[in-house]
This record gives structure tokens, sequence and C-alpha cells, in this order.
């Protein structure tokens, strides 16, 4: 079951209008909220961006955080799964085709569910590989847009050279991944790249780093130089749907030792003992 514009019903009932922006301009933004035992994960946080990204866009958020979140809780009740992941998206609507904002005009809400199966322990326990390429998308990251060509293309590199992830570079210091954020460990440091235009500050990037201060593990937020990149002793991948996985393989050559590192060990342990604390305290 699917939701689209007030209304549930199955996906195969669901249409939009050709004239739709998001479908003619990529004219809208979308969130990804994991949930857990039939609880969203972070919503709050999920919510904000989403805010974040829509006054980015100028567009004005067709619902309230209440709204939404009874809109999920029907959206979860609806779907089969204890584990889901939820996908918002919401466009500027049905309008002439004209690249300048309509004058009036309704949002296309879309909303859908999917299931969501943790990651296969094999990638935890041996580590993912991934490339290097040149960051060419815009200059506003920071926007979950719908007008992912970029990072379409991005990431079909990664997939075609037998990886999971494109590490991504400007000007001499990485960025994020295609659908990730990155984290270089180098002599027991957790190193984060900004949260700026040129990349999108993720749920999960900003929870890794509350868990790794919390803990005590010395973090260090800022430029990320492609040479820390290269020397680094562990690599870590982030996202909602992927939580935290090791890159163990980086352009072919091995990530310090080639094997998932004790920090990413920690982390990991860290990241699932959070997820059981909230889903006992939901209870
Ligand atoms: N960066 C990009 C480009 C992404 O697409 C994603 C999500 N797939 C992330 C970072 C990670 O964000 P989150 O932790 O909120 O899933």
């Amino acid at each position: 079951m699917i939701h689209l514009n007030g209304r549930f019903m199955p996906l195969e009932e669901a249409t939009i209008p050709v004239l739709d922006r998001g479908f003619i301009f990529g004219d809208g933004v979308y969130e990804v909220i994991p949930v857990y035992s039939r609880r969203p994960f972070r919503l709050a946080e999920h919510l904000r961006r989403l805010q974040n990204s829509l006054d980015a866009i100028s567009l004005k958020n067709p619902h309230t955080d209440a709204e939404w979140g009874a809109l999920i809780e029907e959206l979860i009740a609806c779907n089969e799964g204890a584990d889901q992941y939820l996908y918002l998206h919401i466009t500027r609507g049905v309008a002439k085709r004209d690249h300048a904002f309509p004058k009036v005009v309704t949002p296309t809400v879309f909303m859908m569910s999917s299931p969501l199966l943790p990651p296969a322990a094999e990638l935890k326990s041996s580590g993912v590989a991934a490339i290097t390429t040149i960051d060419n998308r815009w200059l506003r990251c920071d926007i979950k847009s719908i007008s992912l060509l970029p990072n379409v293309l991005l990431r079909q590199s990664a997939v075609e050279a037998g990886t999971m992830e494109a590490v991504l570079l400007r000007e001499g210091f990485m960025t994020e991944g295609a659908a990730s954020n990155i984290f270089v460990v180098q002599n027991g440091v957790v190193l984060a790249p900004p949260k700026n235009h040129l990349m999108l500050p993720g749920i999960t990037y900003d929870l890794v780093l509350e868990l790794a201060q919390a803990e005590g593990i010395p973090t260090q937020v800022g430029p990320v130089p492609e040479a820390a990149l290269r020397s680094a002793n562990e690599l870590w991948l982030t996202s909602s749907t992927r939580e935290v996985l090791p890159i163990t393989v980086l352009d072919g050559q091995p990530v310090g030792k080639g094997q998932p590192g004790p920090l990413f060990k920690r982390m990991d342990a860290l990241y699932q003992n959070y997820k059981a604390t909230v889903m006992r305290q939901a209870d």
C-alpha cells in the first residue's frame, strides 16, 4: 500500500499526471526513513531535514510534523514487516511546462514502504569495496533533491567496477559517497567532512558522531584531504538503510589491513545497541 495525495491505495493503482514537475524537471525533494519493529527511527531528525530541503527549494511543507507522523503511522500499519523503509517524495505539483514556479499549484505527495533488511553479516565481517571518482554534482548537495541523475551515474560506475560505492572527491577533498556518507579513521581519530553545501547531512552521519563522542572516541570534523582517504586505517560508509559498513578495498587497494578495523567493530556495536535501546524505550 502506498500513499498518494491524501489517499492510501495499492501501488498498482497509483498514477500521476505526466505534467508533474517531478517528472518533467525533477522539481522536488525526498526522504528515506528506516522503521524498526514498526516504529520510525529518528523521525524528528528526518522531518527536520525534509523541512530544510523544502525550504531550500522554496516549497511550502504540505504537512505539519504531526500530520506527517500520522501518515507515517498509517503507512507502517498498512504494510507488512516489522522493519521497513519509508520513502517520502514531494514535488512542486502539476502545471503547464515552464521552468519558473507556477503561481498556483498543489504539491504532489507520494509515500511508499519497502522491506528493510539489515546489511548481510558477510558485508560487516569482510567489508565492502569502493572506488573513488570525481564529484561532478552541483553545489547544493545538502538538498535531498529527487534530481539524482549525477548520483545515479556515479553509483552505476561503482557497480560496473564490481564495487558497492563511489567515494567522491572534489578539488582534492573527500565529500561523501554517491548514496552514503563516508568516515575516515586515522590513528584512532574518526575524521568526518563538515556538513556544508557539498554533502548531504546524513541522519546516520549525525548518529555516528554522537555515538563516538558519547563513547569518548576522538572525532574531528573538517575537510578530509584525498591523502587522508588514501592513508586511512579504516573507512566507513553510512546510510539509513546500510547502517555502518566497513570499506576494506578502495580502488583495488586494501584499506589499512584490508579487514574491518577495531573502531568499526566498536561503532557497529554502539549502533546496534542504540537501535535496540530506542526500540525498547518505545515499548
Ligand atoms: N549522502 C547521500 C548522497 C545519500 O544519498 C545518502 C542517503 N542514501 C546519505 C548521504 C546518507 O544519509 P542518511 O544517513 O540520512 O541515510
